[in-house]
């Protein structure tokens, strides 16, 4: 529900309306326009209008269906997926991602650049708008259409402002309207997102949390972070950003965390946290028939923990059970439907999940934890599906629809 009661705005009334039987077409389809009007309770008349519209500017198409009881045929209709391009951009520490996806969820192309040093956000800026430009002149044709772009950061976002607030490697003075200025530039919709909040949006339009009314999704990769879906959508919170779990305590006497506190999650659980401590294993003189101090990323950690390596089986069930506390703190706060854990380390299998499972049960409420099922992600193209997913969130809610109906 709107916070401020205002006298229902009837152009808003007419984008809830087209965001419904296009949600409902793409959620359901192939669907008739009789089924469309009684799932949405709209009147036929709307629908066909809504329909009408949708239909002009290709984003459904009529199938004709034979129906069940014989006799003629039925028209029902479908979502167009495939003319329909996105632009999906992750900015991490040290590369942009830009890639070109359609509705369907495609990669289509991908392309990845190295950032250089930059002394100002404006430099980034002008870095960034001259990649996209060269991808968007090569990946633009005349049978399709790009229709928005989404991007994700490692930083704090403020969603109601579409602004990013901060960065973790490079200090802002202001919010940058990063999203603002590549509209602007290139007459696209931009949607920006933290990269974490994101990819929970995407398990839930694509992934394992699908039917969830809520979840907690925890990444684990360059950082650890979570994103939360309640009443099926990110939650942010007033101040925005909520999920910060990476920075709970579990090692008061540990190492000093790039936040300022001591013995973070994150300090003990990041990709680079496991590489670093399996290499001070091995510069100990630990010695390995699948580690050695040239081949101890993470990947290979995790492969070596299911070959019965003990180092990486010691190694992967103390970070499960780090991860397993700070998760029990969070399903006794708000008992999730259900916990995903994504990231390379879930390659690990068992010897992660048993190892956060067995903590789990140890330090949260019995009745929680036995109803939570504890999964890996299986989404594809984890560094940009989050960007895509800040697009179709925007499809969905009407927004990007109603651009695209104007246009
Ligand atoms: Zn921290």
């Amino acid at each position: 529900m709107r916070e401020n009661h205002q006298i229902a705005n009837v152009d808003l009334v007419k984008q809830m309306n087209s965001a419904v039987v296009y949600k409902l077409i793409d959620q359901q389809g192939p669907i008739s326009r009789i089924q469309i009007s009684e799932l949405s309770q709209l009147a036929p008349a709307s629908v066909t209008k809504i329909t009408r519209n949708l239909l002009a500017i290709g984003l459904i198409k009529e199938v004709e269906q034979q129906q069940s009881t014989g006799g003629r045929r039925a028209i029902s209709i479908i979502a167009e997926r495939k003319t329909f391009h996105t632009v999906l951009i992750h900015l991490g520490h040290q590369h942009i991602s830009i890639a070109l996806m359609d509705l369907s969820t495609e990669l289509l192309n991908k392309e990845r650049f190295d950032l250089p040093k930059f002394n100002a956000i404006s430099e980034l800026e002008h870095f960034l708008q001259q990649k996209l430009d060269f991808f968007l002149q090569n990946n633009r044709s005349n049978d399709t259409k790009v229709i928005a772009v989404g991007i994700t950061v490692a930083g704090f976002v403020d969603a109601k402002t579409n602004s990013i607030q901060s960065l973790p490697h490079f200090t802002l003075q202001e919010p940058w309207f990063l999203a603002d200025s590549i509209a602007t530039r290139f007459n696209l919709m931009t949607f920006v997102g933290n990269d974490v909040r994101s990819l929970a949006l995407a398990e839930h339009y694509f992934g394992v949390t699908k039917d969830c009314y809520d979840s907690l999704l925890l990444r684990i990769h360059r950082g650890v972070g979570a994103g939360i879906v309640i009443n099926h959508e990110v939650f942010g919170g007033y101040k925005n950003s909520a999920g910060e779990l990476g920075h709970i305590q579990v090692d008061p006497l540990g190492k000093r965390c790039m936040c300022g506190n001591v013995g973070c999650l994150e300090t003990v659980a990041s990709n680079v946290a496991i590489e670093n401590k399996m290499q001070r294993l091995l510069e100990d003189g630990y010695t390995s028939k699948w580690l050695s101090l040239e081949s101890h990323d993470i990947e290979a950690i995790c492969k070596a923990s299911q070959e019965q390596d003990s180092a990486a089986i010691e190694l992967i069930e103390y970070v499960g059970e780090q991860l397993g506390r700070v998760l029990a703190m969070s399903v006794n706060m708000f008992n999730p439907e259900k916990i995903v854990i994504s990231g390379e380390i879930t390659r690990a299998g068992t010897v992660l999940f048993s190892a956060i499972r067995k903590t789990l049960e140890a330090h949260a409420l019995p009745r929680f934890v036995e109803s939570t099922p504890l999964v890996a992600s299986e989404l594809k193209n984890e560094d940009v599906i989050g960007a895509f997913a800040l697009v179709k969130q925007a499809l969905v809610d009407g927004s990007l629809l109603q651009r695209l109906l104007t246009e």
